[in-house]
């Protein structure tokens, strides 16, 4: 059953779907003397999981490895399986890796420097992958661990690695990654909806907040807060139920989770629940340094977006980054933004075969993201959009002076282009 969960992927006119087990994806991406036209699909949740006329190289069958070490600190891991199954399976155990907002995505989320809720204490997901295989572009096997600090920047090895962490995607088909787990957290969250004035100022005090509480929002029909706290953190706790006395939020929920594959769904309080017709989306996903005293302006420009959005699902949403993701060197990966504080992303969402619809919304989210610019000049390569006009914008944003090294990589280890261009 292939895994394609996302609309805009699902209704692709495919060649097919090819359920490989580990063994198969070497002979599949050697196969022929021309490259198959192929897509790559781990977790199925972006929209270009899938190509018309592509082949669907769904790993979702045959790659669900997850082998715990024996005394737990450490995690082998197929690209089949969801953030959700991981997570689940490693609470048993009183375990967990730094994940998401949500258990739907697959290996996309790792290998695209995943952030979430407690990034901000624990880093990046790329930040606990001790070592990944797979097969490059052009058909060879690779194994590469975590090269050690006597390694040269430049090394060959040292390159490939740093590709990897962020930028696998181009340059090959990842199967098994082995991540460093860390204790459970149990976490306590505040949610509720507020005015865009109340975001100004949480957005300020986040700023200075400890690296135990993160906030994120998501603007849609409504405004929707959740700060999320680490339960062994007592600053993190006071600041939050300071939160829950301070601020002036509608429907407050406050909960107590024993870990962050139990959150909810942020975006349920923004977004008429009564709505569920599916809708084709794209994401684009920025990152940016504190906003400080700008952040007034900005929120006011972005309640302008979104008075005028030209479907009722189009929303900008944001996540908080900080602390110990700013704690690891740019080079240590290709995830170069390590100073950002903010991933604000925007949805564009229209209706199935809505074509004004879709160059509408594709539009306002162009305008959305030049409008953050100056404020968030990065972007987060969580998404491809290798299909839009844009694209070579965003991988200059997403990777910077290290795109020509990537591009090196790319002609060495995926010469006829088998896999998304760069
Ligand atoms: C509900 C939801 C919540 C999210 N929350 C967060 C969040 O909190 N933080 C965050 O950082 N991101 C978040 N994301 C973004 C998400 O993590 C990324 O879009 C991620 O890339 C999706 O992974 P996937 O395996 O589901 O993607 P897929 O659609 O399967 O693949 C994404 C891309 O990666 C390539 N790819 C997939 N698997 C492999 C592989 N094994 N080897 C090589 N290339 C591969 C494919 O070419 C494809 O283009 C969220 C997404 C959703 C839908």
């Amino acid at each position: 059953m292939a895994p394609v969960r996302n609309p805009l992927a699902a209704d692709c006119l495919t060649k097919g779907t090819l359920l490989p087990s580990s063994t198969e994806v070497e002979s599949i991406l050697r196969s022929a003397p021309q490259p198959l036209p192929l897509r790559i699909c781990s977790g199925g949740t972006t929209s270009r999981c899938t190509e018309d006329q592509h082949w669907t190289l769904d790993l979702s069958d045959g790659h669900r490895t997850l082998v715990l070490n024996n005394d737990h600190t450490s995690v082998r891991l197929g690209a089949g399986l969801t953030m959700g199954e991981i997570q689940a399976e490693l609470a048993i155990h009183r375990r967990m890796i730094p994940t998401g907002l949500s258990g739907l995505p697959g290996a996309g989320f790792l290998i695209t420097g995943g952030m979430g809720p407690l990034s901000r204490s624990l880093g990046l997901a790329i930040d606990h992958i001790e070592g990944i295989r797979g097969i490059w572009g052009n058909g060879h096997r690779f194994r590469i661990t975590r090269p050690g600090d006597a390694l040269l920047e430049h090394s060959p090895e040292h390159m490939e690695w740093r590709g990897l962490l962020g930028a696998a995607l181009f340059l090959g088909v990842v199967q098994e990654l082995d991540l460093q787990t860390t204790p459970l957290l149990s976490v306590e969250i505040l949610q509720g909806c507020v005015t865009p004035q109340e975001l100004e100022a949480l957005i300020l005090e986040a700023e200075g907040f400890p690296n135990g509480i993160s906030l994120q929002w998501c603007w849609g029909a409504r405004l929707e807060v959740m700060l999320v706290a680490r339960s062994d953190d007592r600053l993190a706790l006071q600041i939050l139920r300071h939160q829950r006395e301070a601020r002036k939020l509608s429907q407050p929920l406050y909960t107590h989770l024993s870990g962050i594959h139990q959150l909810p769904a942020l975006g349920a309080m923004s977004l008429a629940l009564t709505d569920e017709a599916p809708v084709h989306q794209e994401v684009l996903g920025l990152l940016g340094p504190r906003w400080s005293d700008q952040s007034q302006a900005l929120i006011t420009a972005l309640g302008v977006a979104m008075a005028n959005r030209p479907h009722h699902r189009c929303t900008i949403a944001c996540q908080q980054l900080g602390g110990a993701v700013s704690q690891q060197p740019c080079n240590s990966s290709s995830f170069i933004h390590r100073q950002a504080e903010w991933k604000p992303w925007i949805t564009a969402s229209w209706l199935p075969g809505d074509r004004s619809g879709r160059q509408a919304s594709l539009g306002w989210l162009e305008q959305v993201r030049d409008c953050l610019h100056p404020l968030c000049p990065g972007v987060h390569l969580a998404q491809l959009h290798d299909h839009l006009p844009w694209h070579a914008r965003e991988l200059e944003q997403a990777f910077g002076s290290w795109l020509p090294h990537l591009r090196d990589l790319k002609q060495r280890l995926d010469p006829n282009g088998v896999l998304p261009m760069l």
